[in-house]
Formats: structure tokens, C-alpha cells, sequence
């Protein structure tokens, strides 16, 4: 993604975003050529630099001379200049982990509470903020960040079933995560919050336009276009599971039937595999997976998709390796990776 300055006077908050995140891309990195890359005077991004210099979320320090002239000074993340709490709350419990300023996890946490209520989940966030921000007593704590299953307000769609979470609905989220932890609190939609994950850390990195698929206790699923995760007008355009796919099929406690997470989510894993075997259940369902990757090609034209969520890893790669070959879709090119 282009990151580009803005000379406006509100624009303030907006460069020094992008100036850090442009140091956290391109480290260790020259003043001179932070201000090439944004667009921005090499005395902006000074201003900027010596503020977040001083706040100690950066380190500068001098280049190697090469030839003549005075060596320049590159500047870096100071990985240990603040730190953040993750949280996710999902079905099956809440999970929590410390990161630091480069994104490194320093530790992590979790509580199997199936079906959680949110007083029980904001007690328990409670401790485990405080017992994983132990791990570095001086350090400074940015905030913190909670990842939760959708939809989101939406009334027509009961929140009843097995893969959201019950008594949710009308909970000041973000307020309570704030009283909680006395930190400033952000919530994202989980789908999201793991794309963005990816776009960040992980394979996602190679990627201008990718479709994140979330194997949750539903599913999920996340068009990343150019950094940006596509929400949809409500937030809730991840709700790929409930696409219907089998006409007549299984009901599904959003009142439809035949919707794709009914046979493609850690929830109809656990309730078919079980009945019919891990290896009938793939057989099963690789021809519906196979309709979803080619419905997902079809809509977004991404780069790749990239399968992840709280589904284990070896589930994941053998239902990938049962989807094989992959169905015709304007995305059919030899490079074609899923
Ligand atoms: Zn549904």
C-alpha cells in the first residue's frame, strides 16, 4: 500500500501513523528517505521522528561510514517501547496474548469457557490483562484490542447457535473492556482482526489483494484489498458462512437453510466427522469447498486465498490438499495458489 502524507493541519495524528508504520516496513531506514516515501518535507518527518523518538517508541543510531560525508542515521522500532493485550473471545473461551511494538508475542494465555457471558469474559480479561502485563512490570501498555465473532447488530439474523455467542447483544463492548482493563480498548469483527493479522505478520505480507477464509467455529471470510479489510456497509460482509449452497439443505439457526458453515466450520467438523469419520466428512464436503473457493474467485478476483482461524493446522492443509483440482474461475492461471 501506498503510504502518502498530508500536509493538512488536521493531518497531524494521520503522518505520524504512517511515518511509524513506514519505519516498521522499511527499517532501518533514513529521515531523507522516509520523506521520499511518504511524500512529505524531510522537516515534517523530523518534527515527527524527534517526538516519537523521545516518547521512546523508536531507536536511531549512526550508519557505518561510507566514503565521505558524515554517516547517516537510521532510524528502527524500539520493540520494547510499548506494549498491547490481544484478546479473543470466541465460543469456545478467551484468549489473550502480550505483544510488543514489533509485534512479537511475549506471551499468552488462554481459558476454555465455552459459551462465555460477558461479565464472566470481562473478569477474566481482568486477570489476564494484569497477569500478562506482569511479564514486563515497567513496560508501558498502549491498549488493548479484542477480537469477537459477528454479525454485528444485525436483528433479522438470530444470534442463537452454535457458532456466535449468546447474550452479547446490547453489551457496551468497548466501554467494558476499558473498565476492565483501564486501558483505551478497540474491538474488531474476528474475521477481520485475523486478516489483518495476516496482512501484517504473516502470509498475507506478499499479498496486495487477498480473501482471508476463517475456519472458526463458523466461517468467516475477509477481502484484504491494498491494506484495507472490506467490511461492508454494516461490517458484517465477512458473513461468507451463511451464503446458501445447498438448496433444501441443513437448517441454520440464522432461519435459512443449506448455508455454507452448515457443512464447512469447526462446528459441522465436530458435530458430521464424528458421526461419519474425519476422512468421510472430507470426502463430503471438498465439493462444497471446492463451490466456495470458486464463488469467493469469482466475487474478488484475489491474488490468493489464504485459509487460517481457530481450525488446527493439519485439519486446514488436508481439506486445502481434498479441494484439489481446484474448480474453473476467472482466477484458472498456472500461478494460482490456495
Ligand atoms: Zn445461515
Amino acid at each position: 500500500m501506498a503510504l502518502r502524507g498530508t500536509n493538512q493541519e488536521f493531518g497531524r495524528p494521520y503522518n505520524r501513523r504512517i511515518v511509524l508504520e513506514t519505519i516498521r516496513l522499511h527499517a532501518p531506514i533514513t529521515r531523507a528517505d522516509i520523506a521520499k516515501r511518504v511524500g512529505l518535507t524531510i522537516q515534517t518527518v523530523s518534527t515527527i521522528i524527534r517526538e516519537l523518538e523521545t516518547q521512546g517508541f523508536l531507536i536511531a543510531r549512526r550508519e557505518a561510514p561510507k566514503g565521505r560525508g558524515s554517516p547517516a542515521t537510521v532510524l528502527s522500532m524500539n520493540p520494547e517501547g510499548g506494549f498491547a493485550v490481544g484478546v479473543h473471545v470466541t465460543p469456545l473461551g478467551v484468549e489473550a496474548a502480550l505483544i510488543n511494538l514489533a509485534g512479537a508475542v511475549i506471551g499468552r494465555e488462554r481459558r476454555d469457557l465455552p459459551r462465555v457471558d460477558p461479565d464472566t469474559a470481562f473478569s477474566e480479561i481482568k486477570g489476564l490483562v494484569r497477569q500478562l502485563g506482569a511479564l514486563r512490570p515497567n513496560g508501558r501498555m498502549l491498549g488493548v484490542g479484542m477480537a469477537m465473532p459477528g454479525p454485528f447488530d444485525v436483528e433479522s439474523m438470530s444470534f442463537v447457535g452454535p457458532t456466535t455467542l449468546e447474550g452479547w447483544k446490547d453489551v457496551p463492548v468497548r466501554q467494558s473492556l476499558t473498565l476492565a482493563t483501564g486501558l483505551p480498548a478497540f474491538i474488531e469483527i474476528d474475521l477481520a482482526a485475523a486478516a489483518h493479522g495476516e496482512r501484517l505478520y504473516g502470509r498475507g505480507s506478499d499479498f496486495r489483494d487477498f480473501y482471508y477464509l476463517y475456519f472458526g467455529v463458523g466461517l468467516g471470510g475477509c477481502m484484504v484489498h491494498d491494506g484495507t479489510a472490506l467490511r461492508g456497509a454494516w461490517g458484517n460482509a465477512g458473513e461468507i458462512g451463511h451464503i446458501p449452497v445447498v438448496p433444501e439443505g441443513d437448517l441454520c439457526p440464522c432461519g435459512n437453510r443449506g448455508c455454507l458453515e452448515r457443512y464447512l466450520s469447526l462446528e459441522a467438523h465436530e458435530r458430521r466427522a464424528r458421526v461419519i469419520g474425519e476422512d468421510q466428512w472430507r470426502a463430503e464436503v471438498a465439493p462444497i469447498f471446492r463451490q466456495a473457493i470458486a464463488t469467493i474467485e469469482n466475487l474478488f478476483d484475489p491474488e490468493t486465498i489464504i485459509v487460517g482461524g481457530l481450525a488446527p493446522k493439519p485439519l486446514l492443509s488436508r481439506l486445502v490438499a481434498a479441494a484439489s483440482p481446484l474448480p474453473n474461475s476467472i482466477a484458472a492461471r498456472r500461478t494460482r495458489t490456495a
